[in-house]
């Protein structure tokens, strides 16, 4: 689904990211991982069309979706889901209504179904009516990828989607969004720094550091046969 190519981009004179190749496959869920300030959020906007590409490709099913510095399809029209270390719920809608709010051309009893049944995958099933100030970062994080899940995207775009959960809910809703984007189906790049959540939840890792990607391959590929120190120490911390 997502293929990006020699993908450059710099802010002023820092090149942050520095000639990524990467693809996603059509219900792969690809973990991009590395320590802080690595490019891993920059290059995620330039997928979600948040940022202007400077050089390099990005098609989606195989149509360029950007050209540097020229024509470029607007995020709201990629068919891709966001969900942002930072919810950005609609603070006057209640959750059920933030759910719903990107869903176009289906009848209003379909949309409140599908609302409710993610929303019941993710745990928030008691919440509908609530207003996203009542409710937990954590709750809020669950809203949000309810939210961006909804419209059933192609593509799937996650940075540091559970960040704001507390270790005993982590796992849970680790596992309950998995289900929910394999029964989806959607091409899945998700931003962490945490390689034990890469583990879990990716069919592949691309490990990143200073701009550029280290490693790709499954889980028990950089785990196993890493190539080079770096990716070693990386793994070093899980068990
Ligand atoms: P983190 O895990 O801390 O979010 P990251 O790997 O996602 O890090 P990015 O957010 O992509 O990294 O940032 C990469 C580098 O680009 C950092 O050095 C950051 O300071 C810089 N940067 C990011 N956004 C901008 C911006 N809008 N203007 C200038 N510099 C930026």
């Amino acid at each position: 689904v997502l293929s990006m190519q020699g993908v450059h981009h710099a802010f002023g004179k820092h090149d942050v990211v520095q000639g990524v190749d990467l693809d996603v496959a059509p219900g792969e869920v690809v973990c991009l991982l590395g320590p802080s300030g690595c490019g891993k959020t920059t290059l995620l906007r330039i997928a979600a069309g948040l940022e202007v590409l400077q050089q390099g490709r990005v098609a989606l099913n195989g149509g360029d979706i950007a050209v540097p510095h020229g024509r470029h399809v607007p995020p709201e029209k990629r068919n891709v889901g966001l969900a942002f270390q930072d919810s950005a719920l609609f603070p006057h809608l209640t959750v059920l209504e933030n759910v719903t709010f990107g869903l176009k051309g289906e009848p209003p009893r379909e949309r409140r179904r599908r609302a409710v049944a993610l929303l019941e995958q993710l745990g928030m099933a008691g919440y509908v009516d609530v207003y996203p100030h009542m409710l937990s970062g954590g709750q809020q994080q669950r809203v949000a990828l309810a939210r961006a899940l909804a419209p059933a995207p192609q593509l799937m775009l996650l940075d540091e989607p559970f960040s704001s959960l507390d270790a005993r809910l982590r796992d849970r809703i680790r596992d309950d969004t998995l289900h929910v984007l394999k029964k989806v189906g959607a091409a899945t790049l998700l931003v962490t720094h945490d390689p034990e959540e890469a583990m879990f939840m990716a069919d592949r890792i691309a490990l990143m550091r200073d701009g550029r990607i280290v490693q790709t391959g499954t889980p028990r590929e950089l785990y196993c046969t890493p190539c080079d120190p770096f990716v070693v120490s990386f793994f070093g911390e899980v068990n």
